[in-house]
């Protein structure tokens, strides 16, 4: 800590809660821990009969031909660009404001993430640097849907349609979202949605792809469990046999049934757990939109916002203080919060093997300075989310110009 905020910390500012509120929560009630049990009663504990009910249910929801269950998105993603058929020295284009997972898919190929910078509005890949970032050698765009709002998808269907590339969405953040009155999961050629613990719809570890084109849905299913032709399960059953194929060199990316009772349950209340996140950020939004040193999410009118995020952004020409020190003042008063994200060309691998400086991207880079992840999940109570308010509102308050 540098000798300003040191002398800042001084000057204490008040503990708003006596017990620390955690950045994220799971939501899990009676009923997901009922499921979990039948599984192990069941003694079925890997990819079974909880799974392709899963799977099922999914497409159904989302109202799209095929949903495969894997173990994370990052293997639904690397499926997804397997199926496609994506080569060593192929170009993939995503934006550097994102979570690892989104580029190093691509690396398992061999193949070149080419990174972009975002929207200063919606904090999504901005479609114009992928117009200037096509290549001959461009194969598939990955866009992002940060926090819960779709990516611009009309404009980077036009290009992909223009160019003959795949689209494979990264929608770890948008279950359920919405782009022109169409669900996120249904749009491209891919969609991947993680199950990751902290995310929308849990299960610990868990993912999805969605997809309408059969072949590339058998070929990730395929491909999910060692490029063996016949799914396991249905060997060990009456109607299987002990008789399969390998197709191909796979992978193990299959999901156990125990993440798969989770997922239903959790299917079955995701409703209600984005009515909460939404009423959420309403209160965050009505507590800081007029406040000169914070800024609100906003979003164009072709998304819906499911708030798997709500990232906040510091004014901080309006403050006397940087963005790791309001955060280690918000961990003062015991609210935990987080940053989404360090852009990817500021890490060392991506700054090492493609020369990328912070500066590359100027407003990745500027907004990352700025950002800060409140907590906001349906467990949440109205008093939490007050206390929240109060330590936001507190620092902004102290430290403003
Ligand atoms: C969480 C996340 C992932 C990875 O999900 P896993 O299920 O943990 O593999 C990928 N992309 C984004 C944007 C994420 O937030």
């Amino acid at each position: 800590m540098d000798r300003i905020s040191q002398l800042h910390r001084t000057r204490k500012l008040r503990k708003v809660r006596d017990e620390f509120l955690p950045f994220a929560k799971p939501c899990i009630g009676e009923l997901e821990i009922r499921e979990v049990e039948a599984v192990l009663q069941s003694g079925w504990l890997t990819t079974g009969p909880r799974t392709h009910s899963f799977e099922e249910k999914f497409a159904e929801y989302l109202g799209v031909e095929y949903a495969i269950a894997v173990n994370s998105a990052t293997a639904a993603m690397h499926l997804a660009l397997e199926a496609i058929g994506i080569q060593a020295g192929d170009e993939v284009i995503t934006t550097t404001f994102t979570f690892a997972a989104t580029a190093e898919v691509v690396r398992y190929f061999n193949a070149k993430p080419v990174l972009v910078d975002i929207d200063p509005t919606t904090l999504n890949i901005d479609v114009e640097q992928i117009k200037l970032a096509v290549t001959p050698r461009t194969k598939a765009i990955i866009p992002v849907h940060v926090a819960g709002q779709s990516a611009d998808l009309g404009a980077i269907h036009e290009l992909t349609t223009r160019y003959g590339l795949a689209v494979v969405e990264d929608a770890a953040h948008a279950l359920p979202t919405w782009y022109k009155g169409r669900r996120i999961g249904t749009l491209s050629d891919f969609t991947t949605f993680s199950f990751y613990v902290t995310k929308t719809l849990a299960t610990g570890e868990g993912g999805m792809i969605t997809t309408d084109h059969k072949q590339w849905a058998d070929r990730c299913r395929i491909m999910s469990l060692h490029g063996i032709s016949k799914d396991a399960w249905k060997r060990y059953t009456r109607e299987g046999s002990w008789y399969y194929e390998i197709m191909a060199p796979g992978f193990k990316y299959n999901m156990t049934d125990v993440a798969a009772a989770l997922g239903l349950v959790q299917l079955g209340k995701l409703e209600a757990m984005t009515c909460r996140r939404l009423e959420i950020a309403a209160r965050y939004d009505q507590a800081f939109k007029a406040h000169p040193a914070l800024q609100i999410p906003t979003y164009p009118s072709y998304t819906t916002h499911c708030y798997h995020l709500y990232i906040l952004r510091l004014n901080l020409e309006a403050l006397r203080i940087d963005r790791n020190t309001f955060i280690d003042y918000l961990r003062d008063a015991n609210i935990g919060v987080s940053v989404h994200w360090i852009p990817l060309h500021m890490h060392p691998y991506y700054r090492k093997t493609y020369g990328y400086k912070p500066q590359d991207f100027p407003v990745a880079f500027h907004e990352y300075k700025r950002v800060i992840s409140l907590p906001i999940y349906p467990t949440m109570s109205d008093s939490d989310v007050n206390d929240v308010i109060e330590a936001v509102l507190e620092i902004a308050d102290f430290f403003g110009e």
